[in-house]
């Protein structure tokens, strides 16, 4: 008999979660999903779902109660009531990752204590602390909230002395690091995963590229080096090899001007910059994470083919329905959310363009330029 699967949020990750797990009959019977979105992306999909928000208690109790296993795919959840459910249902990753890895300060304690390469950064209690940092960093720094930050909503930048009091009153008392400003000259990612039992297995690197601090494409593999992938890719297996739990794990990381690499932050989920494995690997990530959590053989992370993820955002200057968006094109594949609404850079789709016969990213890069043109979102009036 299969296992009711239980997932703390139903946006387009659920979604593409459930859609995995409705090709696993034999493992998953039932999927619910507890989103406050009335028809959420992942019921659109046929998952059940309990409207509620992400940290209602009680609804995370009856999502337990109606579940054998429950994960989730947004990391703002709350460990305690999670941590309080563990008895009735299997939860992964486990709540003590995630109370870790979801305050940006402890995850990077964390980091640091096992070895692991991080910028630097600071504890900031008040703002002597903000200028105390800045003297030992230097301009420019980052003050980021500790927690809930998405999209670099989270971040701001202090360029000088000017920013400083503007920087601090912007997260209006919440906890806060300072952290130094890395120069890099690449944003990478690897893609980790490991079963109930410890088997662990890496996706290859992948190249990332942000603009207002939102991903826009994946690049797999990532233009780089040999020897910066084997630092990243050996970077990503300790950091996995030192992280509890079951489940897939995004983990982002900084190439720096003289090719070290620095870990920026680790999701306990799948990952935007992981989507090209929809068609790229034999294993998607989404069914790598159920094969994790479910206790299964990991699948192969073997890259096939060259791919380019490609993310659809809603137009910055607008909010509303939009024209629906279809792509027919040879080794195109799209994908879009469901989401009804567009809002200002808004993830609302992705399309991967995989390569054929041997093409190369630089060729593919061509082919995308062209096809970005046809993924524009249109408001509806
Ligand atoms: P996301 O939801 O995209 O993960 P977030 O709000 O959690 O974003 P971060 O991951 O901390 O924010 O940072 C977002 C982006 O800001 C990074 O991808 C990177 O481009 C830039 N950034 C973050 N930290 C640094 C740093 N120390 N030096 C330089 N750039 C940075
Ligand atoms: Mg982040």
């Amino acid at each position: 008999m299969g296992k009711i699967l239980g997932i703390i949020g139903g946006g387009q990750l659920g979604m593409m979660i459930t859609e995995a797990a409705k090709k696993m009959p034999e493992h998953i019977s039932k999927i619910i999903v507890l989103d406050p979105t009335e028809n959420c992306p992942a019921a659109q999909v046929g998952a059940e779902q309990i409207i509620a928000d992400f940290k209602n208690k009680d609804a995370i109790v009856d999502l337990a109660n109606k579940s054998d296993i429950i994960t989730y795919e947004i990391e703002s959840g709350d460990s305690d009531v999670l941590k309080s459910v563990e008895k009735n249902s299997e939860i992964n990753p486990s709540p003590e990752t995630l109370r870790i890895i979801q305050d940006k300060f402890l995850q990077k304690s964390f980091l640091l204590e096992n070895n692991i390469p991080v910028p630097e950064f600071i504890k900031i209690k008040n703002i002597d602390d903000v200028k105390k940092g800045l003297k030992k960093f230097g301009y420019p720094a980052l003050l980021k909230a500790r927690r809930d930050a998405y999209d670099g909503r989270g971040n701001f930048k202090i360029n000088s002395q000017d920013d400083v009091q503007k920087a601090f009153d912007y997260f209006k008392g919440q906890n806060l690091l300072l952290e130094k400003f890395v120069p890099f000259c690449m944003e990478v990612s690897v893609i980790g995963s490991r079963n109930t039992k410890g088997q662990i297995k890496t996706y290859p690197l992948v190249e990332n590229i942000h603009d207002d601090n939102i991903l826009r494409e994946t690049i797999a593999p990532a233009r780089v080096t040999e020897e910066v992938t084997k630092k990243a890719e050996q970077i990503a297996e300790k950091t996995m090899a030192v992280l509890k739990g079951a489940g897939i794990f995004g983990i982002e990381m900084f190439v720096t001007q003289n090719d070290d690499v620095l870990i920026n932050e680790i999701a306990p989920r799948v990952h935007n910059s992981g989507h090209h494995t929809l068609q790229s690997s034999e294993t998607s990530q989404f069914e790598q994470h159920l094969r994790a959590i479910l206790g299964l053989d990991l699948g192969s992370t073997k890259l096939i083919h060259n791919t380019i993820m490609y993310n659809i955002l809603g137009i910055k200057s607008f909010e509303g329905k939009y024209a629906p968006i279809t792509l027919s094109e040879p080794n195109v594949y799209l994908k879009m959310y469901g989401k009804q609404i567009s809002k200002p850079l808004r993830k609302l789709g992705h399309f991967n363009l995989v390569a054929e016969h041997g093409e190369t990213v630089e060729q593919l890069l061509k082919k995308l330029k062209i096809l970005k043109e046809k993924v524009t979102i249109e408001p509806l009036h």
